[in-house]
């Protein structure tokens, strides 16, 4: 096995993501509805399990792109400095933008990403975040679309990375004594 099992405490299933994120998907479908042909915008690495599942549970035309984004180095403290690793291969002016995120924790990459995509002009911006952290915002960003709001601790699992590994992880779970959860 690639992790631990008696390392990792499980916070969300299998079960209650996949429930969570057709809700989302519901949600997303009939507020589009009228105005479908959206751009579900990933945010690398991290959101890449969550845009695979969410885009499977919108009954919409729809077109994906990916950003790369980075605000943390190997440790899992956010440095608070955001680098663009990888720009869109589209335009998106006078689109609707849907931004998928897999977690808004200081908020300070959204606050970035926001900011920059706003510039081009596109005809609307809506986020989606699989998680949220609030006991660590620094800046407030809106969130149309919520997953979970989750306490403060380091999450693992279903696309996060703990020090780039375990994103295949099928849920989230937190390493139970903060160390490296696999062999
Ligand atoms: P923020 O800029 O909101 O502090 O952080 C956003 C990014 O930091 C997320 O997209 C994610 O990549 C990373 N991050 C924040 N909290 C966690 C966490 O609990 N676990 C993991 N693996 N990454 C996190």
């Amino acid at each position: 096995m690639f992790y631990d099992p008696k390392k990792i405490e499980v916070l969300l299933d299998e079960e209650t993501l996949s429930k969570r994120i057709h809700e989302l998907g519901a949600q997303i479908t009939a507020d589009y509805a009228e105005n479908p042909d959206i751009i579900l915008i990933a945010v690398l690495k991290g959101s890449y399990v969550f845009l695979a599942d969410l885009a499977r549970a919108i009954d919409l035309p729809l077109s994906i792109d990916f950003l790369g984004l980075s605000s943390y180095g190997s440790s899992t403290k956010s440095s608070g400095v955001v680098r663009m690793t990888q720009d869109l291969s589209k335009p998106i002016k006078d689109r609707d933008i849907v931004i998928v995120e897999d977690i808004v924790d200081t908020g300070l990459t959204m606050k970035y990403l926001l900011d920059n995509l706003q510039t081009r002009q596109p005809r609307s911006i809506k986020v989606a975040s699989l998680l949220h952290k609030p006991a660590r915002a620094q800046v407030e960003v809106p969130i149309d679309y919520v997953g979970f709001v989750i306490p403060d601790r380091f999450v693992i699992g279903y696309g996060l990375d703990f020090d780039q590994r375990l994103r295949n992880l099928p849920f989230i779970g937190v390493s139970v004594d903060g160390g490296p959860p696999y062999p």
